[in-house]
């Protein structure tokens, strides 16, 4: 049965390459009728950010890749949190150590460096050089003596290849020679990445690992740790970087590109449209189609259509793509997802009354179309709120018409002489203007938009002048005209 996993370390949000990893690990376990187990790699304590693992798992629900086992669902082979398997580790790591596979190195980071140094001056790749592989008795107790502690040190067989079999770039191979003998636990016990992940995963029972490429160069002493205690390897996959706008490696600081899923969530960026997006960088569908839903991706993805090369971030299309799912989305959604940015901008008040939601339900049904994502409804809203509309050069022209003093005074009395205002009298309105001043089409519209709005274009403007209310309409016209 397939078992695949996607296993975070809490330093920091999900990142969108993280959350396509684990859409490609979910929809290959979904496809293959397998699990999907979510696991906290948090050995590395330094790296450790406060409540970074609470904030991973909600961007991760919010994200839509259901996971089968994880801290809050047991499956079994847990605990599903790496500092919770400590006494795993110390076991096997004890056992490697017995069996002369692994011994503990009493060098200090000062002589280390100083090594370090003195490889990089004769060209070769810093490595460790096996100094405490053989240690006696004697100098173990000295090094005691001395007050130093020990790391625990992978003994790296010599002149051993190392193959990783990866479903997407084919076969790697890699030397035992120059890897150098590995910390595979830290003086307090605590295991090193490469050393719990390989555990892990064969404890978990994963047949497959899939995940960033930047792993790849891991693999090798992940195998070492495998063939030690004669494991048996899952399959790799190594799924290529993600480049940003620029086709540039991503860096921590990037700002071409904005990195991490819950920016794009509190953007109002849907998770549907997010994942559709995030499934094709990297995996190609067979036709022509872009548009998938969850169930569609799940069938028919593979690791067969994965690419070798790195895809490269387009926010254009993923703008595009939200959008395309904003427009079949429920108003009542995409009005939740819109009240709050609109509160922040100080458009709407803490508490709204039932009134207010539904004049933004209509604010948001007039703008729908056009939203690339939630945060967008702000700068569609401002007109409705502003004081005094200010006008370009081209308003201006269009209010400087002949005809425009005559029709801005009709429709002013128009719609305060109307017994309701709608949407439906804005139309009346307009109508009768037309009648009593025989200006039609550009002539009338444009200077009614214009003067009310600002804009040369804009949404349905009889819907647009019910949503700014009577009074506005009739005091940016009168402010023209007097
Ligand atoms: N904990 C690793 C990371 O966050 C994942 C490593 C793996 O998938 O093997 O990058």
């Amino acid at each position: 049965k397939v078992r695949v996993r996607f296993a975070p370390s809490p330093t920091g949000h999900l990142h969108i390459g993280g959350a396509r990893s684990a859409l490609f690990n979910y929809l290959f376990a979904r496809h293959h009728g397998g699990d999907f187990i979510v696991r906290i790699e948090d050995t590395d304590r330094k790296r450790n950010v406060e409540s970074a693992e609470e904030k991973l798992i909600e961007s991760l629900r919010w994200f839509g890749t259901e996971w089968d086992e994880g801290i809050d669902k047991d499956g079994g082979v847990g605990p599903y949190r790496c500092m919770d398997r400590l006494d795993i580790y110390t076991k096997y790591l004890n056992q490697l150590v017995e069996e002369g596979k692994a011994y503990p190195c009493y060098c200090n980071e000062d002589e280390l460096a100083a090594e370090r140094e003195a490889m990089v001056e004769k060209g070769e790749t810093p490595h460790y050089n096996g100094k405490c592989r053989h240690l006696t008795q004697e100098q173990i107790e000295a090094y005691k003596a001395e007050g130093r502690t020990s790391s625990i040190r992978f003994s790296v067989p010599a002149d051993h290849e190392y193959v990783v079999r990866d479903r997407i770039r084919g076969v790697v191979t890699f030397e035992s020679n120059g890897m150098g003998d590995f910390v595979i636990a830290r003086p307090d016990g605590i295991p090193t990445y490469n050393f719990a992940v390989a555990v892990d995963d064969h404890l978990m029972g994963i047949t497959h690992v899939i995940r960033g490429e930047e792993h790849l160069s891991n693999t090798p002493r992940q195998l070492a740790v495998y063939e030690a205690f004669g494991f048996e390897t899952p399959e790799f996959a190594h799924v290529a970087l993600i480049l940003n706008p620029n086709h540039k490696k991503m860096s921590k600081r990037d700002e071409s590109i904005i990195q991490f899923m819950e920016q794009y969530r509190h953007l109002g960026y849907l998770p549907e449209a997010l994942m559709n997006f995030l499934v094709l960088l990297g995996w190609s569908p067979e036709g022509e189609e872009e548009i998938f839903t969850k169930e569609q991706m799940i069938e028919q993805f593979s690791l067969e259509r994965v690419s070798k090369s790195p895809s490269v971030f387009d926010i254009h299309k993923l703008n595009w793509m939200n959008n395309h799912y904003i427009k079949q989305t429920p108003t009542s959604r995409m009005v939740d997802l819109c009240i709050p940015h609109m509160q922040q901008a100080g458009q709407l008040p803490e508490q709204i009354t039932a009134e207010q939601r539904e004049w933004v339900e209509r604010l948001v049904a007039l703008h729908q179309e056009k939203l690339n994502y939630a945060a967008e409804i702000v700068d569609y809203a401002a007109l409705f709120f502003e004081e005094e509309v200010s006008y370009n050069e081209e308003a201006k022209e269009v209010l400087s018409g002949e005809q425009v003093p005559d029709v801005m005074k009709a429709f002013v009395d128009e719609i305060m002489g109307a017994e309701d205002y709608s949407a439906d009298a804005v139309k009346a309105a307009l109508k009768a203007v037309q009648k009593t001043t025989g200006q039609k089409g550009k002539n009338l519209f444009m200077p009614v938009r214009v003067a009310t709005t600002g804009l040369m274009h804009g949404s349905d403007l009889n819907e647009s002048l019910y949503l700014l209310g009577r009074d506005k309409v009739a005091a940016r016209v009168r402010n023209l005209i007097e």
